[in-house]
């Protein structure tokens, strides 16, 4: 059994991300999962190395015993590009319309008529209609959208648990009927645990209002406690998505 953390570099850890961490930890010593470690990179405009090598700090901080090496995403663009082929046999479409102009739009399909047009990077998207909604598969940037990468990530690394804050839950919904498009997946047999989000003293989310940080939280013990007693508050707010 293995789970794992799925950091995004494009900014420095802050307190709820610890937070999620240590909980994480807590649960995977609990129910003896490993914990793989993978650098959410897709996006190369958005990532810095000083960001990455924050992640191995806090890791090292936090004492996490993660298993083998770490995977990131811009190494795996071949297989994102398989994934992307295959959805584009299940009915994924080419759309070059705007979020305004999907913005109130009903019916199928895409509101223009892009039914011609090609996938081309920096002009056209791709997307493909899922439960009720026309989510992008592909984006205009020519990377994978984060539902189609994650799903990626998770079959490859053969994870059998993930934790996630409770602000994802539509997106565990969206990734498992995303993933009956893709034959060789097994992402629907995933158990998904979500916990609460993490509110500041005024009410607000935790990882909205810590924004973008010109630094990561100071590592004192005092911090370390904190996070200690977040994490284990956190315990009992978890609700499982079962497949
Ligand atoms: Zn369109």
């Amino acid at each position: 059994m293995i789970t794992r953390f799925a950091p995004t570099p494009s900014g420095y850890l802050h307190l709820g991300n610890a937070v999620h961490l240590r909980l994480l930890t807590l649960l995977a010593e609990d129910r003896g999962w490993q914990i793989a470690l993978r650098i959410d990179d897709i996006d190369p405009d958005r990532t810095r190395p000083e960001y990455i090598a924050d992640i191995h700090d806090m890791i090292e901080w936090l004492e996490v015993p993660i298993t083998g090496a770490a995977r990131s995403q811009s190494q795996h663009m071949d297989e994102y590009a398989l994934a992307r082929d295959e959805l584009v046999t299940q009915g994924a479409y080419v759309c070059a319309c705007s979020r305004s102009e999907w913005q109130g739009h009903e019916g199928a399909g895409c509101p223009g008529k892009c039914s011609h047009l090609e996938l081309v990077t920096g002009e056209t998207a791709l997307r493909m209609q899922v439960g009720d909604d026309d989510i992008v598969v592909w984006r205009r940037e020519g990377i994978p959208a984060y539902h189609l990468a994650n799903i990626v990530d998770d079959d490859a690394m053969g994870i059998t648990h993930i934790l996630r804050g409770e602000d994802l839950r539509e997106a565990t919904v969206a990734q498992r009927s995303l993933s009956a498009y893709l034959p060789q997946s097994r992402f629907a047999e995933i158990e998904v645990l979500h916990h609460d989000l993490l509110i500041d003293d005024d009410g607000r989310k935790l990882s909205k209002s810590a924004g973008m940080q010109a630094q990561p939280p100071p590592r004192t013990a005092e911090v370390r406690a904190r996070i200690e007693q977040t994490a284990h508050q956190l315990l009992g707010t978890l609700t499982t998505v079962r497949p």
